[in-house]
């Protein structure tokens, strides 16, 4: 899609901290992390939010994704949280789970 700046960093067109790349997925480090971790989950598929999703697996396998991305951190709590909508605190329209904790 164009102008959706995490199209752009799935693309590679924009630079990000890359953690994983799988078929379905990329996580990158979030640009103004609010927590010492704080990693975004995103659909390579441009899905506008939770709203427009139409496929469980992929968000089961985002979840099982920010799962992994915690264990291999040694998070041993952490929060995972999806905005939705401008109303929920969404800014970027392009679907992505935040995986956030640390010390
Ligand atoms: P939302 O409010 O849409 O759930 O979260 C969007 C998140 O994306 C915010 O936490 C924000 O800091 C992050 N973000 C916005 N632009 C960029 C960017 O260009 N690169 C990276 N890595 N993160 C971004
Ligand atoms: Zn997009």
């Amino acid at each position: 899609m164009d102008n959706c700046i995490f199209c752009k960093i799935v693309n590679k067109e924009i630079p990000a901290d890359f953690v994983l790349e799988s078929e379905e997925l990329v996580a990158f480090d979030d640009i103004h992390p609010k927590t010492p971790i704080h990693i975004l989950v995103v659909t390579k598929a441009h899905v506008a939010s939770i709203k427009e999703l139409e496929n469980p697996e992929l968000a089961g396998e985002m979840v099982m994704a920010a799962k992994g991305i915690a264990h291999e951190k040694n998070l041993d709590g952490y929060k995972l949280l999806f905005n939705v909508g401008r109303e929920g605190g969404q800014e970027i329209d392009h679907l992505h789970l935040h995986l956030m904790g640390g010390k």
